[in-house]
């Protein structure tokens, strides 16, 4: 099993058990907040599923079908969990209109709270361990889950604070005013991640940080070479495509060109992680005299 699909597989198991926390603290107190918090981790559950499904394909190596490999695959599975939070944050917001027309306090507080928090604790954790996982993988999908999970504390902490504020003062509409808050702040965080992984859809260039890395290490190892234009950048999971044409004399020969090139996709890849390049070189007539002007 890779790292990858290991990490998927723990986010299944930490989904379930969490799941299984909040449906007690809900089952013990009866508050609509608590369980407006368990149905966000149904979704979670759902989720963690679609990206285990999703780091399983991506891993698959290109085939005479995907000759580009399966890596795109993690982009649908972000997409999925970006619906999938907006869906569970409409959910909430139901409830919580439920409970401002039908205020009730909340039975056995303090065990339901701390069932609850014990639940957020792991979650929270987990959180962290995607993150960092995620973003040494390059995995939109781990990445997606950690967001996910980060806006399911966030969630579950408005909650708990909601319903300690209810049992302490006695106004029982907190308890869905707080909940429709962090239902808000889960629309919002859905729809970031939807905006990112439609992005990698679509083919959008890399960040403009990486774009200026990218061209200064082909600047710097082009030496014999007269210029590169058309530079074409973007990424599908942890793969990063990069192409460009590279002007060279036109009395080059081949070999030699072809060595230029060599240097740079040597350069590029130390420098870019799962950079995939391709170079078209082309005789000096056809020079742009803009682009990247080769030092
Ligand atoms: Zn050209
Ligand atoms: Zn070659």
């Amino acid at each position: 099993m890779s790292r990858a699909v290991r990490t998927a597989v723990g986010s299944v198991a930490i989904a379930c058990a969490v799941l299984a926390l909040k449906l007690g603290a809900w089952a013990l107190t009866g508050s609509v907040a608590l369980l407006a918090d368990a149905v966000e981790s149904v979704v979670n559950v759902a989720a963690a599923a679609a990206a285990l499904a999703a780091v399983r394909y991506a891993a698959i190596p290109p085939d005479a079908n995907h000759p580009y490999g399966h890596t795109k695959v993690e982009y649908f599975s972000a997409v999925l969990e970006g619906a999938l939070i907006v869906l569970a944050a409409i959910v909430i917001l139901q409830e919580a209109w439920g409970a401002v027309l039908t205020p009730r306090a909340p039975d056995q507080p303090a065990a339901g709270l701390l069932i609850s928090a014990v639940a957020t604790a792991i979650n929270g954790a987990w959180a962290a361990v995607l993150f960092r996982r995620g973003r040494a993988a390059k995995s939109p999908a781990l990445l997606a889950d950690a967001r996910h999970l980060i806006a399911d504390v966030i969630t579950s902490a408005g909650v708990l604070v909601g319903v300690a504020l209810v049992v302490l003062t006695g106004i029982l509409w907190l308890d869905p005013l707080l909940a429709a808050l962090t239902a808000l702040n889960i629309l919002w965080s859905g729809w970031r991640l939807v905006r990112e992984s439609v992005g990698g859809l679509m083919d959008e260039a890399v960040e403009p940080d990486l774009l200026a890395r990218i061209r200064s290490a082909v600047s710097v190892n082009a030496e014999g070479a007269i210029e590169a234009h058309d530079l074409r950048t973007r990424h599908a999971g942890r793969l990063t495509f990069i192409e460009f044409h590279l002007v060279v004399p036109g009395a080059m020969r081949v070999a030699d060109a072809h060595e230029i090139c060599d240097r740079i996709e040597a350069a590029l890849k130390a420098e870019v992680d799962g950079a995939v390049i391709t170079i078209h070189v082309e005789p000096e007539g056809k020079a742009k005299h803009q682009g990247i002007l080769v030092l």
